[in-house]
């Protein structure tokens, strides 16, 4: 088919022309054609001098009164436009002769270009520009001149010529691979007419924003969500065709656990640990997201899946993204399994070497059943004897590459389950678009007899009251911590932060016990401080954002952040997540400096307003887009091209309808659809 062709086959693209293409993902004839404008100009309509606007793209026609050569700061060639309402000047700093031979008084001329105000009234800087003896001829075309994003080496001009070879033999160029029925059916234009139009617009088409017509918009939307989604419905076809080791479904470890707890599970919990354990069962591979909201009790779910592996004579590893958090779960799992006779192990990158290597042929003889740890589990050299089950905390903070690493490490011929955990939770319509590969459980209750967290927003000219209230608290035998969470890439910053306020703190509370804890210092010296924050040793923890995910100290009951403006919305609820997890009332302080902006003061005003995980995830969403909160980071955007998950939602339900309907009847066109839309970055899917 034509649209496979590579873009050097166009007449005007030479070898570097194709590079810098290919560089914007552009490298065959249908990709050109899915290469979309940003915006639109009119050069189809003359407006008048004096109704110019600064800023407005615009077409101007008048006629030349005067040209005058100036060497100012610059050499420049300043040309007086006049029309019957006003006069306006055309200034060049870079022209030929020629092009100064031609712009003579008296001449008419046809300018498009961006209105600014300058010293001497209304101007265009390099305008695009038409001279002519006679009046110019309106423009006969009726559509409006596209902008494209663009690169180095690729001019607006270059873009219109391209664009109009392949708009030319468009039939040719891209194929329609929806059915007509589903087309119909949902009232969608054909892909010819929706590139054709949103190409080259007619001026009426428009919306009042100036942006690319709705409907037409739309077909390309629900292509590309479609095709999204039928990609991951493929990685989960793929997944189905391997195989796992069944666990047995009784295990009298589990009830010898559950007995041990002080507690009785949640509903909630108590229905997600059914819904992992029938995955368990299965010889297929589980791929399971637990979402909770912070102190839902996901760890206990993890717990009866871990006792579910070692009772059928098999490993299981259990990573968390920090050594502090990393460390909490050994230590909890520690008192949990210990007494049951199960042996757990530890990993981690800052482990002394003799101490890992025993390790590491304590889990390739299998002698250690649990294995807790930091990334350092999935390196090189670390193998099993018999890895049933991999669970992952915190999810959203590894790359996909690093959880398919560790899930290589099972046994021949058979995959590990794969159960991950995530306090940020994902709404239900991202969860559809991009979680299709993943089955999902909620943890949607919280324990019972938890007080919600009270929180008020305060300046920190207020410092001294709050300094205040960390005393009185402290007074009450309950414990606080205070968070400096300034940003910075090397931590140095942050820690020399939180070393500051420490001691200006110890000074002003001479009788409180303020310890010390960020990601500088060596793990076992922050294992020390927080197992003597837990034994109630200390009193106020200073703490940088090492603490944000899993740390539970449920005696504390006060927490002060700083800088609150500067953070995200979950990041904020995680830290929050810190305090409230004992019996008593809990209050969070958000602390900022200066005046707060807008969207600053709508963040920190949501985060008064409430304590629900899932609606601030949502906004946090709106505020920030996907990128962070689905852990794709570090594996590039989404990489949407047009869809936004927020603002395309209600076709979401559709896609996934017609996802079905394709699958089933269709299967010819979703090879060609996907290789349309993400054959240029390959396919990760959320696994
Ligand atoms: P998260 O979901 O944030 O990881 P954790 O698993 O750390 O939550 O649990 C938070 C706290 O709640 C822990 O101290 C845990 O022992 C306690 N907990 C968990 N489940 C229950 C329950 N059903 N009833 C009472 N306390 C519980
Ligand atoms: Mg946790």
């Amino acid at each position: 088919m034509g649209g496979d062709q590579a873009v050097s086959s166009l007449k005007g693209v030479g070898p570097a022309i194709a590079a810098n293409l290919n560089k914007l993902g552009v490298s065959t004839l249908q990709d050109v054609l899915f290469h979309l404008p940003l915006r639109y100009v009119d050069k189809t309509t003359v407006t008048s001098i004096r109704s110019l606007r600064h800023g407005d793209s615009r077409v101007v026609v008048g006629k030349i009164d005067g040209v005058q050569l100036t060497y100012g700061r610059r050499r420049s060639l300043i040309i007086g436009v006049t029309d019957e309402t006003g006069q306006m000047l055309f200034r060049m700093f870079f022209f030929s002769r020629a092009q100064q031979r031609a712009l003579q008084p008296g001449q008419w001329i046809w300018l498009f270009g961006e209105a600014r105000l300058g010293s001497k009234g209304m101007e265009m800087i390099h305008p695009e520009y038409r001279v002519s003896a006679d009046i110019p001829e309106s423009p006969t075309s009726n559509s409006l001149t596209p902008v494209y994003p663009t690169t180095d080496g690729v001019s607006q001009v270059i873009w219109m010529k391209i664009t109009t070879q392949v708009l030319a033999n468009i039939t040719e160029n891209v194929e329609e691979l929806l059915p007509l029925g589903i087309l119909d059916k949902l009232a969608l234009p054909h892909l010819v007419d929706a590139l054709r139009e949103i190409h080259r617009p007619a001026k009426s088409s428009l919306d009042d924003e100036g942006a690319i017509p709705v409907a037409m918009r739309e077909r390309l939307v629900f292509e590309e969500l479609l095709a999204q989604h039928l990609s991951l419905r493929q990685l989960r076809e793929q997944r189905e065709q391997k195989s796992a080791v069944a666990l047995n479904n009784t295990s009298d470890l589990q009830h010898g656990y559950l007995s041990s707890l002080p507690f009785d599970l949640t509903k909630a919990q108590e229905r997600v640990a059914v819904e992992v354990s029938l995955d368990l069962e299965r010889s297929l591979p589980m791929n399971r997201l637990v979402q909770g909201d912070v102190g839902s009790g996901k760890t206990v779910v993890a717990a009866l899946a871990l006792l579910k592996a070692v009772a059928s004579s098999g490993q299981a590893a259990f990573m968390a993204p920090t050594e502090l958090l990393a460390e909490q779960h050994l230590a909890t799992l520690s008192k949990w399994f210990v007494p049951l006779g199960i042996r757990v192990g530890w990993l981690s990158g800052k482990q002394k070497k003799s101490e890992r290597t025993t390790v590491l042929e304590f889990l390739l003889s299998g002698e250690i059943q649990v294995v807790v740890g930091t990334h350092a589990l999935f390196q090189d050299g670390v193998e099993f004897n018999r890895l049933l089950l991999i669970i992952i905390d915190e999810q959203h903070r590894f790359g996909v590459e690093q959880r398919l690493a560790l899930r290589n490490k099972g046994m021949k011929g058979k995959e590990p389950h794969q159960l991950v955990m995530t306090a940020t939770p994902i709404p239900r319509t991202l969860a559809m678009a991009f979680y299709a590969d993943i089955e999902v459980s909620s943890i949607d209750e919280l324990p019972p007899g938890r007080i919600p967290i009270d929180t008020v927003v305060v300046s920190d000219n207020r410092r001294p009251e709050l300094i205040g209230r960390v005393k009185d608290a402290c007074a009450k035998g309950q414990q606080a911590y205070w968070v400096c969470p300034l940003i910075d890439e090397s931590g140095v910053l942050q820690a020399q932060a939180a070393t500051d306020t420490v001691e200006l703190l110890m000074v002003e509370m001479p009788n409180i016990k303020v310890a010390l804890v960020h990601g500088r210092m060596k793990s076992a010296e922050k294992g020390v401080v927080m197992q003597r924050f837990r034994d109630g040793e200390t009193q106020l923890l200073v703490a940088t954002t090492v603490i944000e995910v899993g740390v539970d100290v449920p005696n504390a009951s006060l927490m002060v952040i700083e800088n609150a403006e500067r953070l995200g919305l979950s990041q904020l609820h995680q830290l929050r997540g810190r305090v409230g997890r004992g019996n008593q009332k809990s209050v969070c302080l958000l602390m900022y400096q200066g005046k707060l902006g807008q969207n600053a003061r709508q963040r920190l005003a949501l985060m008064r307003e409430t304590n629900d995980g899932f609606k601030i995830a949502r906004k946090d969403l709106e505020m920030r887009g996907p990128g962070e909160m689905l852990g794709t980071r570090q594996t590039g955007e989404l990489g949407l091209r047009i869809a936004n998950v927020i603002r395309d939602q209600h076709w979401l339900v559709v896609v996934e309808k017609i996802a079905g309907e394709l699958l089933q009847n269709h299967r010819g066109v979703i090879e060609p659809l996907t290789k349309r839309w993400l054959g240029h970055r390959g396919v990760y899917g959320n696994v």
